[in-house]
């Protein structure tokens, strides 16, 4: 199954897509991911686009989609995938539609997790990530919970970038939601619980 999850930051898409992985072995991409490793390794690629992430911005599509290209030509991507904060315009939207029937691939859907911006404020500023292995998990934890690992505050986790981020969600990315609902592709599940109820929801609404 190829899934793109939709959703503001923190609506907790990371933690679903992880759940999907271990669960049914669709390979989970992230491009904030991929973008924070190409910055941890220093490759000119992260160099351009920290400043942007920093921010709060979208990083310039053609940068993403170097790196979004690459991930989707992996071996691991056979068992389906699971896109997860990508795309993140209409434009992104458009190339994605091209570049998956140029691979013979196709988007089963696109769920949407919903989550009240006033609960996204709370769980951004409270979120705490693996530098190890990136699960994310929150201030109560020191200790990757899965390896062990150092659990951090990433840069743009901390309050002057929130609101940037929650701005351009709303201007740039909710608009995908139209755009999946006019290819006939949008679920949507509430993601205001718990992770493991939330979880059940996404189950259902993939048929999973
Ligand atoms: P995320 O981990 O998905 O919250 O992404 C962190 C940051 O990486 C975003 O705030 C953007 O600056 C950048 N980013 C991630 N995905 C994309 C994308 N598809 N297009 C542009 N920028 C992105």
């Amino acid at each position: 199954m190829n899934i793109v999850l939709l959703g503001a930051p923190g609506a907790g898409k990371g933690t679903q897509a992880q759940r999907l992985t271990a669960e049914f072995g669709m390979a989970h991409i992230s491009t904030g991911d991929l973008l924070r490793g190409a910055i941890a390794a220093g490759t000119p690629l992260g160099l351009e686009a920290k400043s942007y992430m920093d921010a709060g911005a979208l990083v310039p599509d053609n940068l993403v989609l170097a790196l979004i290209k690459e991930r989707l030509a992996s071996d691991d991507v056979k068992n389906g995938f699971i896109l997860d904060g990508y795309p993140r315009n209409t434009a992104q939207a458009v190339t994605l539609d091209s570049v998956l029937a140029e691979m013979g691939k196709n988007l089963d859907a696109a769920l949407l997790v919903a989550v009240d911006p006033a609960v996204i404020v709370d769980r951004l500023s409270r979120r705490r990530a693996c530098k190890a292995c990136g699960f994310t998990g929150n201030d109560t934890m020191t200790v990757c919970p899965r390896c062990g690992g150092e659990m951090y505050q990433r840069d743009d986790d901390k309050p002057a970038t929130i609101q940037n981020r929650l701005d351009t969600y709303a201007t740039k990315t909710a608009p995908l939601i139209e755009y999946f609902k006019g290819q006939d592709k949008l679920l949507e599940v509430d993601g205001q619980g718990d992770p493991d109820d939330v979880y059940v929801l996404v189950k259902e609404a993939l048929g999973l």
